[in-house]
C-alpha cells in the first residue's frame, strides 16, 4: 500500500487529535519556520528558507500530545516540539513531513504550593506572563532570560536556560523539581516533587537540555523565592578584564552571591556605557538582593575586594540603566539589510583557563576576513569558573560569502574554545549549530548520548538533526 500523503496524515491528525488543535493554512506555517537562529533569520530574509512543516498541532491536553506523537511514531513522521521559538541555535527547523507541536496553549499555573515554595506550571507559559502572575501572589522564579518575554518555560529547560540573576538563585537545572512529559511512543513519566531525593541516577538531568530530542515536556515544577526586601545596585570601573575577572573570581571564593555580576570588555564598556568609558576601561555591575543585613554586608564586601583589585567606584547609574534597558535587542534585519553577518557566542570554563580562553577567542574571531567587532563579557560567575559571552559582527566584502563568513566566525570560537578547555555552550543550547564540536565536547559521551537516544525514541522520531552528535563512523561510511 503506498504511503499516506502529506494531505492524509493532515486529515488523520485532525481526526485523531481535533480539528481544533490541528492547522496547516499558509501563516501558521509560515509563523513555525524557524527560531531566532541568526542564519535562518538571514536565510528566511534572502528567500532561502522555504520548507514548511506538514502541520501545526497546538494541544490543551496532555491526551493530545499523547496522539499527536503514537500517530508521528507509527507513520515515522519528524515531530518538532515549539515553545516560542526564541532558541538562537537552529533548534526548531521543521521540514515538508515534520509536525510541530507549539505548547502554548498550555500555559496555566497548576498549583503555587507557598509553604514548600513551589510552583508547578504548564510548559507553554511564556516567561514573562508566568513571572508577573508569581510576583502578584508575592513570589519570584528567579529566572530572568533575556528573552523572558519572547520564551516559554518548557523552553527554559529544555535549552539549559540561564537568567541574568542566576549568580544567586541559579540556572533552570537548579530550580527545576519535576517535571511531566510525554515520550515518543504516548507514554508519560512524571517525577516526584522534593527538596532531593537518592533514588539513582536523576531523570530530570535528561530532559534539561534535551531540546526536544527525547520527547515533549508538559508540566514543569520550579522553586520559588519571596520577593526581596532590599536590592543595592553599584558599579565598578576596572583598568582590565584580567582585573575584574578576579575580584569575581574572589567575591565568589569568598562565599558571597550577588545575583547580578556583570563585566564588559573594554570594547563593550565603551558601545554600552558611553558614560563610564575611558580609554580601555572595563565596567563591572552588581546587584545584591536580600534581607537587608544581606545585601548591606554583600555590598560593602564586594566593593572592597573591588577595591584592592584596582576596582574605582562609579556609582549606580550604570546599573539603572541597565536594568532599564537589558532586554532590548536590536533586530537582525537592520544588520542583515547592510550585509552585516553577527551573532553572540557563550562559552565558560574555571577560573584558572578564563584568561586565556577570553583572548584566544578575540584572537581567533579577530583573523576572520571582513570581522569589524569581536567583543566579551562575563555574566554567569561561579566558584570554579564564569562564562564569557563573546559578540562578533562581520561585513564580508564578497557578499555571496556571507554564510561562509558566519560558520567561520563560529568555526573560530568553537576550536579556540575546545583548545583552551572550555565548555563550547554555557546556556543557549546546541541546536543545529553546535553539533559538529558535539563529539570533541563529550568525548566518549558522544556515542552513550546516541545510544540514550535510541532508547527513548527508537524510531528517530524526536527533532533529528538538532544535539546529537553525527557517529562519525557512519558518516565516513
Ligand atoms: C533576544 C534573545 C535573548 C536571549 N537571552 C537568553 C538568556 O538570557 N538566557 C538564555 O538561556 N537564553 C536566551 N536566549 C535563547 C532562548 O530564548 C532560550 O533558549 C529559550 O529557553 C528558548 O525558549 P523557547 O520557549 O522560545 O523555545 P524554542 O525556541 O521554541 O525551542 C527551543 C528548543 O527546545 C525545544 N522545546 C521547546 N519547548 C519544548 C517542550 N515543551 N518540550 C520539549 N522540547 C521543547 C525545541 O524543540 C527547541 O529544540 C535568548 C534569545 C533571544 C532571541
Amino acid at each position: 500500500m503506498a504511503d499516506p500523503t502529506i494531505e492524509e496524515h493532515r486529515k488523520a491528525l485532525a481526526g485523531a487529535v481535533g480539528n481544533d488543535a490541528v492547522r496547516w493554512d499558509a501563516e501558521s506555517l509560515a509563523a513555525h519556520r524557524r527560531d531566532y537562529w541568526f542564519l535562518n533569520v538571514l536565510r528566511a530574509q534572502r528567500g532561502r528558507l522555504s520548507n514548511d512543516a506538514l502541520c501545526i498541532v497546538s494541544p490543551t491536553s496532555v491526551e493530545q500530545i499523547q496522539t499527536a506523537l503514537r500517530y508521528a511514531n507509527q507513520q515515522r513522521l519528524p515531530v518538532v516540539p515549539f515553545g516560542a521559538g526564541s532558541g538562537v541555535c537552529g533548534g526548531v527547523q521543521p521540514d515538508a513531513r515534520s509536525i510541530v507541536i507549539d505548547m502554548r496553549r498550555m500555559d496555566r499555573i497548576v498549583e503555587l504550593n507557598e509553604t514548600a515554595l513551589t510552583v508547578r506550571v504548564q510548559a507553554g507559559k511564556m516567561g514573562n506572563l508566568f513571572e508577573s502572575e508569581l510576583n502578584t501572589a508575592g513570589y519570584s522564579a528567579g529566572h530572568f532570560p533575556q528573552s523572558i518575554d519572547v520564551s516559554t518555560v518548557g523552553g527554559w529547560v529544555s535549552t539549559r536556560a540561564a537568567g541574568q540573576y542566576s549568580t544567586r538563585y541559579g540556572n533552570i537545572e537548579d530550580m527545576l523539581l519535576a517535571f511531566e512529559a510525554v515520550l515518543p511512543d504516548g507514554r508519560v513519566v512524571r517525577t516526584r516533587v522534593g527538596p532531593r531525593s537518592a533514588t539513582g541516577p536523576d531523570l530530570r538531568h535528561f530532559f534539561l537540555g534535551a531540546e526536544g530530542t527525547l520527547g515533549v515536556l508538559t508540566e514543569i515544577t520550579l522553586r520559588i523565592f519571596p520577593r526581596p526586601e532590599s536590592m543595592v545596585a553599584q558599579a565598578f570601573s576596572f583598568a582590565t578584564i584580567h582585573d575584574g575577572l578576579e575580584a569575581i573570581r574572589l567575591f565568589m571564593r569568598a562565599g558571597w552571591r550577588p545575583p547580578v555580576v556583570r563585566l564588559y570588555d573594554g570594547i563593550e564598556t565603551a558601545r554600552l556605557f558611553t558614560a563610564v568609558s575611558k580609554g580601555d576601561n572595563c565596567l563591572m555591575l552588581l546587584v545584591s538582593e536580600g534581607p537587608e543585613a544581606l545585601t548591606a554586608a554583600e555590598s560593602s564586601a564586594c566593593a572592597g575586594i573591588c577595591a584592592v583589585q584596582g576596582g574605582e567606584s562609579v556609582g549606580r547609574e550604570p546599573v539603572d540603566r541597565w536594568l532599564s534597558e537589558r532586554n532590548h535587542v536590536p533586530h537582525f534585519d537592520m544588520f542583515i539589510e547592510r550585509g552585516i553577518v553577527l551573532d553572540t557566542i557563550e562559552v565558560a570554563t574555571t577560573w584558572d583557563r578564563i584568561h586565556d580562553l577570553y583572548r584566544e577567542v578575540i584572537a581567533a574571531l579577530q583573523q576572520v576576513p571582513g570581522i569589524m567587532v569581536a567583543s566579551g563579557h562575563s555574566s554567569h560567575s561561579y566558584a570554579q569558573g564564569t562564562n564569557i559571552y563573546f559578540t562578533f559582527a562581520a561585513r564580508p566584502e564578497d557578499p555571496s560569502k556571507e554564510e561562509s563568513t558566519y560558520l567561520e566566525c563560529w568555526k573560530q570560537a568553537m576550536e579556540a574554545t575546545l583548545r583552551c578547555g572550555g565548555t563550547i555552550a554555557h546556556h543557549h543550547g546546541v541546536g543545529r549549530l553546535r553539533v559538529p564540536w558535539m563529539a570533541r565536547e563529550l568525548g566518549t559521551g558522544a556515542e552513550l548520548l546516541r545510544q540514550l537516544k535510541r532508547v527513548f525514541d527508537p524510531n528517530g522520531i524526536m527533532n533529528p538533526g538538532v544535539l546529537i552528535p553525527v557517529d562519525s563512523g557512519k558518516s565516513k561510511g
